[in-house]
């Protein structure tokens, strides 16, 4: 590395991050969008990218950078978390960028800006911040949206306007890279410390309705019965084996949501209406799968007397990660974790997916201990943070314009 990065000032960063929103709990936060916790840590983070000697600004939507005077490299994530989340989660990657962006401006250069995307949890829309930096969605649009509370983004935002400079467009940048915590036990249950991320999933997701015939369980025989929910089973069984020649070990699929009617203990339901949503990298997979979905469906709703109606599918496309940041990440990885580092999917979404349509894009995992994220419990050990720092630093370098 040509800019010596400082892993202490790193750690202690973050764990200053972590104070806005400690919850009491472990190492938990609580940390939403526009929140007053989250105005004050944003208010911090401008005043660390000014020590840092980057320029600050902050947009109209509340997305802090830090940046660098020429075409730069960004790096970051957000600082904004779950109702009930962990230390890491988004906070990493932007203290990540943050560090990285201050060590190479210590030495001048290479030009590396860093990043806090706002409302990455959806606390009014999933990924909002860095899909209007994107111009994925117009601020105007972004305001519209409503939290489950009732407030709209515009007023919400407010409680930051004291602190906005100007909008800061994709085109200054070469290129995102995004650190993250893995959020799943792939990693851990490997023993290995680093994720090069190759695709970000995309997802189907439909609602299927299923009516029968509503009526007493006690007098009506079961051969009479039209029986909403044993048609949902009997769908669930068939989907449990047709999928087994189509899906790979990454892929995930799940009836998530249920709801019976009139769903009481004495009569026999006569309406089931269920989501099925099933993620991966490969569009083709993505088109199998639903096909196997409608056929069962209809099948065995016919085979029941009940009557299938599929809803239309609500699509996000897989998001790949840029070939050469993926080398880059791929490289360094190799280096400093060999061994101990694999290529894999994104099963969450992040703000690199709304970055990919402007920017060349790359993503890095560290392991999650447990699996466990969106959780007070959520944690990594600081040996496997610092080695992924080490690991992006290196990318960073590499892909940093000269
Ligand atoms: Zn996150």
């Amino acid at each position: 590395l040509t800019f010596p990065i400082n892993p202490q000032r790193f750690l202690a960063d973050l764990h200053t991050l972590r104070g806005f929103g400690a919850s009491g709990v472990g190492k938990g936060v609580v940390r939403q969008a526009y929140s007053s916790a989250d105005v004050a840590s944003r208010a911090w983070l401008v005043d660390q990218f000014v020590a840092a000697g980057l320029e600050p600004a902050v947009d109209p939507m509340g997305n802090v950078f830090g940046l660098a005077g020429s075409r730069s490299l960004l790096i970051g994530s957000h600082s904004d978390t779950q109702p009930e989340g962990g230390w890491l989660d988004g906070a990493l990657g932007v203290i990540a960028g943050l560090e990285i962006a201050r060590a190479a401006m210590e030495v001048g250069g290479p030009p590396i800006s860093a990043v806090s995307f706002q409302d990455e949890e959806g606390r009014f829309g999933a990924i909002a911040g860095s899909a209007v930096f994107a111009g994925l969605l117009t601020q105007d649009e972004a305001d519209l949206l409503v939290d489950a509370d009732g407030v709209s983004l515009a007023e919400a935002r407010q409680a930051m306007s004291h602190m906005v400079t100007r909008p800061v467009a994709p085109d200054r940048f070469n290129g995102f890279l995004e650190m993250h915590i893995e959020q799943g036990a792939t990693l851990d249950t490997a023993g290995q410390k680093i994720g090069v991320v190759t695709d970000i999933v995309g997802l189907r997701q439909i609602e299927v309705r299923l009516t029968g015939q509503q009526n007493h369980a006690g007098t009506t025989m079961m051969h009479l019965r039209k029986d909403a929910f044993q048609a949902l089973m009997a769908i669930n069984a068939a989907l449990v084996d047709r999928f087994r020649n189509v899906v790979t070990p990454n892929t995930v699929w799940t009836i998530g949501r249920v709801q019976l009617r009139p769903n009481a203990p004495s009569v026999v339901p006569g309406e089931a209406v269920f989501t099925v949503q099933w993620r991966d990298a490969e569009e083709r997979r993505l088109d199998r799968m639903q096909t196997i979905i409608n056929e069962p469906g209809v099948e065995i709703a016919a085979a029941l007397d009940v009557k299938a109606r599929m809803g239309s599918a609500e699509v996000l496309t897989p998001v790949p990660m840029t070939p050469a940041f993926q080398s880059a990440l791929a490289e360094a990885a190799a280096k400093h974790a060999s061994g101990l580092w694999r290529r894999m999917p994104s099963g969450a979404l992040h703000d690199a997916s709304n970055l990919a349509p402007v920017l060349p894009v790359g993503m890095l995992f560290v392991p999650s201990i447990g699996g466990i994220s969106h959780a007070f419990a959520e944690d990594t050990a600081e040996a496997d943070i610092n080695l992924g720092l080490q690991v992006l630093a290196e990318a960073a370098e590499q892909l940093a314009p000269r």
